[in-house]
């Protein structure tokens, strides 16, 4: 029997709609390039949207909906690739948007991949693990006719993990009927994954923070304090790389708040805490402090690394850092920017910042269909040697206009991609 269709989006209020930011972006950065205006029309829209309801026997037997969405913003430059999310805030908006900043991201990291992004409506924590696998092959074989190594490859985002990407792979695999990893990346080592994916995204955002560090003149690391909300995969691998050379991490959250120490947290501690304690709250040696408190502390570094629309209007002329490097996706809106730009404050934007993950992610496939593996080392290096690159780029454009780091990183992309589709042309 069916009996719910699993669609409530609680929170809708609260969050600015990430697609209105994306596309506000996008128009700024479009007046700075020239362009011609039937590619920046092209450019603007998603190429293909697929939404999905589908079935889910929960394990007391009744069968549930759940919708889901996959967006391919664009397939210019390659097979589409970003990330699925499971939250219950997803919106189809929300999809397009994060697959617009896929586009970008990989095009500026020089990806020979166009974005995408997918969505269930469902909160992971309230389901089973049996249920979640029967969620996630039904999800995955809704999707096959969208996906291949060669045509769309997903990946981890907010709420999903290794194990449900190696679920992923072995639907696409038993379909096909023969393993074939290159399909999904973000997979456990033992089935195909790169060596430093996890720690992939985090690690990026603490390379792009060393490099904005130095180009601004900090040297001091040992007085450098951090502050990092969202404490998942990003965040948490975030704060460990920093802790581990020698910065001051002095508060980190999750989604039910966070904890404070201005003399600095001891993060293998705190990652111990929460494995055993599922929350950061009343951590020993700390003060417990909401989320729309840790925006504002006192710090050098505000690393957003939980979701988008967290910094607005509201809160911007309230924050402290002297410098945002954007873990996650979306995280500051385009008035927010202004007006953080107006204060001073040092912006390396989310397409940039986070783009560490994407990297692994994109060696993990080269790895897949050579079936040669590097070893972590390898990983780091080429890591560390496309992030910088790409923030030299970045650091270039916006010396050369007289822009932000955010404006520069988006026309870069933008450029990349209109050149690109003027040497395609138009089909037909
Ligand atoms: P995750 O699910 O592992 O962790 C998300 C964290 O944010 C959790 O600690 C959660 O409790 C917290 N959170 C959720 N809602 C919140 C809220 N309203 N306020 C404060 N905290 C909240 O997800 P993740 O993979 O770490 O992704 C975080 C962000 O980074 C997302 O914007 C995602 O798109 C982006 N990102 C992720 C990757 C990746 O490789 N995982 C790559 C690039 C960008």
């Amino acid at each position: 029997m069916v009996v719910a269709l699993n669609n409530v989006n609680h929170a809708l209020e609260a969050i600015p709609n990430a697609y209105q930011t994306a596309l506000a972006q996008y128009d700024r950065a479009v007046q700075h390039l020239d362009i011609d205006d039937n590619v920046i029309e092209y450019m603007r829209w998603p190429r293909r949207e697929f939404t999905v309801n589908f079935p889910v026997r929960r394990d007391d037997g009744r069968v549930e909906m759940f919708t889901g969405y996959r967006v391919h913003h664009s397939t210019v430059l390659g097979p589409s690739k970003g990330g699925i999310r499971y939250s219950l805030d997803v919106t189809l908006d929300e999809v397009r948007a994060l697959a617009m900043w896929m586009t970008w991201k990989c095009a500026l990291v020089q990806l020979p991949y166009g974005g995408a992004k997918g969505g269930v409506l469902v909160d992971p924590k309230s389901m089973s693990q049996a249920e979640l696998e029967r969620l996630t092959r039904r999800y995955a074989s809704e999707l096959i006719p969208l996906m291949s190594p060669h045509a769309d490859i997903p990946a981890p985002d907010m709420g999903t993990n290794p194990q449900m990407m190696a679920w992923i792979m072995d639907t696409y695999s038993m379909t096909v009927g023969y393993s074939v990893p290159a399909v999904v990346t973000g997979k456990p080592v033992n089935v195909g994954g790169s060596l430093g994916r996890n720690e992939a995204t985090g690690r990026g955002v603490i390379v792009c923070m060393v490099e904005a560090l130095k180009r601004q003149g900090y040297t001091d690391k040992e007085n450098i304090r951090i502050v990092i909300q969202g404490f998942g995969n990003v965040g948490s691998h975030a704060a460990a790389y920093a802790h581990d050379l020698g910065y001051k991490v002095t508060a980190v959250s999750d989604v039910n708040g966070g904890i404070h120490n201005p003399n600095g947290l001891d993060i293998p501690a705190v990652r111990k805490y929460y494995a055993e304690n599922r929350m950061l709250k009343d951590f020993p040696g700390a003060d417990n402090v909401t989320n729309a408190e840790l925006l504002v502390l006192p710090c050098d570094v505000l690393v957003p690394a939980a979701m988008e629309g967290q910094i607005t209007r509201n809160n911007a002329p309230n924050i402290k850092a002297k410098m945002i490097v954007e873990g996650a996706n979306g995280p500051t809106t385009p008035e927010a920017d202004d007006i953080l730009d107006d204060r001073g404050i040092y912006l390396v934007p989310d397409i940039l910042a986070n783009a560490g993950g994407v990297i692994v992610s994109y060696f993990e496939w080269v790895q897949d269909l050579q079936a040669f593996f590097w070893d972590e080392e390898e990983v780091y290096r080429q890591l560390q040697r496309i992030l910088l690159r790409s923030y030299d780029t970045t650091a270039n454009m916006a010396e050369k206009h007289g822009v932000t780091m955010r404006m520069a990183a988006q026309m870069s992309a933008i450029e990349r991609v209109g050149k690109a589709l003027m040497t395609r042309g138009f089909y037909p």
